[in-house]
């Protein structure tokens, strides 16, 4: 068994689409960054391949290369896990927490934990999707940032 971990964060503008864990929030702001932005699919692929101990997101998709500008966040995911699977990797559970202010999560997550199950191809049971607001203090605080961390238990024969 392998464990790993992921984090991530991502500056948040007006006007930008919210995607988390592969779902839209319908919200008036969003994540910035060279990809769709989406926190927790970027620290779940980097969870993965630090378990698997195969590098980092930066080194796969790197962030100078514009084939993965406003890159769906789902795809490079996909390519990761095919890759760990062909390690003879497969995942027993995810444990992830996102760190947001606004929008509350409350009826979000059991559809981000729904889309990962999907994109894993994983039993809901398998994954667990928590929230925190940071209690309006620091950058997440103030609405300027969401983050997210991820861990990961692969297995094999
Ligand atoms: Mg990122």
């Amino acid at each position: 068994m392998r464990i790993g971990n992921g984090f991530d964060l991502h500056r948040l503008e007006p006007g930008r689409p919210f995607m988390l864990g592969g779902v839209r929030l319908d919200w008036h702001s969003g994540p910035i960054g060279h990809s769709d932005g989406d926190v927790l699919l970027h620290a779940l692929t980097d969870a993965l391949l630090g378990a698997a101990g195969m590098g980092d997101i930066g080194e796969w998709f790197p962030p100078t290369d514009e084939a993965y500008r406003d890159a769906d966040s789902a795809k490079l995911l996909a390519k990761v896990l095919e890759a760990i699977g062909s390690q003879g990797w497969r995942i027993e559970n995810i444990d992830t927490t996102i760190m947001l202010e606004q929008p509350k999560l409350k009826d979000a997550k059991p559809l981000i934990r729904a889309r990962l199950a999907e994109l894993a191809a994983l039993p809901p049971d398998c994954i667990s999707v928590k929230a925190k607001t940071m209690e309006g203090l620091g950058a997440i605080g103030r609405s300027e940032a969401v983050a997210a961390w991820v861990n990961v238990l692969l297995a094999r024969e």
